[in-house]
């Protein structure tokens, strides 16, 4: 791990947008006077994740006049979490504040973060919602029920109430950056480490502009990372519908010899088939999900990139012309 490297900056704020080009403005305009004003130095690491929107220009003219915003675009769309991946690599900062563009986590809180860090000398702070009486009903039920499984299947350590809100230290960041896994879920993965820790509350606001990033689908995957990554528990599942289906079997078993004893045969179309429709699903979900996990296993075999990055500002200043890209997308 690169403990010898010196951070040439002491925060790195790392936000991962996809299609933000409405909340973008917003973002830079509230940010800005907040960083200015904590005293230390900073980078603002904004990873491009293949917006299809003007994303991308807005942000190189927003840099134009704030040169610590230092823009590093994907290729193409990977999704938040290695989106957040190529910001952590990308960061140089001591300390690194994950954070999204909607605003919905307050920027206000990257000094109360920072401070804690300091004072209580920990290496991870989280940001905890305090009320997430702004997010749909659907979205806290959903949200609800995926902490209340992932609490069960990958450790207590798990907050309901941390998403991707948090500031880590380098040392965390050299760890996770060091992690071999293909999909990391950062908001499991960190608190498992076993850092020293504090948390700072906030309120989550509404999104500024713009529309969520996270349809159904991509929480459909994100939940099914989480499980597969955290825990073999649903792969027993198979095991134990496997006994049960025996212990039924045997029922029927008892209960055709008897009737058979008796002189009642019965004609039995519908029971068999029954238990054909029964037995067939049973296998099925159970192949389904050693799928899940093999799918996982040939994709970390396979080893590619996460994601590939296109440009970062600070290193490519040069091949990138805002102009050029604007008349691009
Ligand atoms: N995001 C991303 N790639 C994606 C989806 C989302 O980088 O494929 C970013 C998005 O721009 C935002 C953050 O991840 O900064 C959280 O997304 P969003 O606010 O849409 O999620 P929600 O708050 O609705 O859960
Ligand atoms: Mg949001």
């Amino acid at each position: 791990m690169p403990q010898s490297f010196v951070s040439p900056v002491t925060l790195s704020v790392v936000t991962p947008m996809y299609n933000e080009r409405e909340a973008v403005d917003h973002f830079v305009g509230r940010l800005r006077p907040v960083l200015d004003g904590l005293g230390v130095t900073y980078e603002v690491v904004a990873v491009d994740d293949g917006s299809r929107d003007a994303t991308v220009s807005r942000l190189l003219q927003l840099r134009a006049d704030w040169s610590a915003l230092r823009v590093v675009a994907l290729r193409r769309n990977v999704g938040h979490q290695a989106a957040l991946a190529a910001g952590l690599q990308s960061a140089r900062g001591e300390f690194v504040v994950s954070i999204d563009a909607d605003l919905q986590d307050p920027p206000e809180v990257i000094g109360e973060m920072l401070a804690a860090a300091h004072e209580q000398r920990v290496d991870v702070v989280y940001g905890v919602r305090g009320d997430r009486s702004t997010d749909t009903v659907f979205k806290r039920r959903t949200a609800g029920i995926y902490y209340w499984t992932m609490r069960r299947l990958a450790g207590p350590w798990v907050s309901d109430q941390a998403g991707d809100f948090r500031l880590m230290s380098r040392a965390v960041v050299d760890v996770l950056n060091a992690l071999p896994e293909q999909n990391p879920i950062y908001r499991l993965v960190v608190p498992s480490l076993g850092f020293a820790s504090a948390e700072v509350s906030y309120v989550r606001a509404e999104r500024v502009a713009g529309e969520t990033k996270y349809p159904l689908s991509k929480m459909i995957k994100l939940t099914l990372d989480s499980l597969t990554s955290f825990s073999a528990a649903p792969l027993r599942i198979a095991t134990w519908l496997g006994i049960l289906s025996f212990l039924v079997c045997l029922g029927l078993i008892v209960s055709g010899l008897t009737a058979w004893a008796m002189g009642a045969v019965v004609p039995g179309w519908t029971s068999l088939y029954i238990a054909v429709l029964l037995l067939g699903g049973i296998q099925l979900i159970c192949l389904g999900l050693l799928g899940e996990y093999i799918g996982r296993i040939y994709a970390a075999t396979q080893n590619r990139p996460r994601f590939l990055v296109a440009f970062d500002t600070d290193k490519d200043a040069a091949a990138v012309d805002p102009a050029e890209l604007a008349a691009r997308r």
